[in-house]
């Protein structure tokens, strides 16, 4: 971790909720150990030391990412807190074993987005066609189900939505399994590890 001087407590890496294997072969255990040990730690501790001594050590991930938004002056930070904030609610997105979406949730896939098959279309084509690295989500944006796909690092959190679910587009997530073939990570993570019931959880969470 960094070597700040300064008083305030050091965001923290979160534990991974699943071990490094439980995904594969969709996710292969490699992947899983570089994109958590390398890629969202390396986010953690860069942003450690640049927050250090600034008015943002001290703060929440969450508050670090909502006042650091649009902040011409703290992109950097701005963007290593988003990273850490993505990877940690793309960990929950995804589960070991196959679900399917019920209750509240579902209904409301049905009503906004015309059923899960075509939720699934768009969150697929949402995370194929982004261009470069980036992000495929699920939201809620008013009261309704939205997918959107989001640039870098910039997360729909930031901007006022509620995230239900996410999948990393960015090469890391993908390419010592699949290389060049996005379309087919996404394709195994949609039909194979969506964790629908932390997405139901978000969402009754959401509606209260
Ligand atoms: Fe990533």
């Amino acid at each position: 971790m960094s070597s700040r001087t300064s008083s305030g407590s050091l965001i923290a890496l979160p534990p991974l909720p699943f071990d490094e294997n439980a995904l594969s072969p969709a996710i292969s255990e490699r992947t899983i150990s570089f994109h958590y040990h390398k890629h969202h730690a390396g986010y953690v501790e860069k942003l450690n030391t640049l927050i250090a001594d600034t008015p943002y050590a001290g703060l929440s991930l969450d508050e670090i990412v909502k006042r650091t938004a649009g902040k011409a002056d703290a992109k950097s930070i701005f963007n290593n807190a988003a990273q850490a904030w993505n990877h940690s609610f793309y960990w929950h997105s995804l589960s070991p074993k196959r679900e399917q979406p019920g209750g509240a949730l579902k209904a409301k896939i049905d009503q906004d987005l015309g059923g899960l098959e075509k939720l699934k279309e768009s969150l697929a084509k949402s995370a194929n066609e982004h261009f470069g690295s980036g992000w495929a989500w699920l939201i809620m944006t008013e009261d309704k189900l939205a997918v959107v796909d989001t640039a870098d690092a910039d997360t729909p959190f930031a901007h006022g939505k509620t995230c239900l679910l996410t999948i990393d587009v960015w090469e890391h997530a993908y390419y010592l399994d699949y290389q060049n073939l996005r379309p087919k990570h996404t394709e195994a993570v949609i039909n194979e590890h969506l964790n629908w019931s932390i997405a139901s959880a978000r969402f009754d969470q959401a509606a209260r």
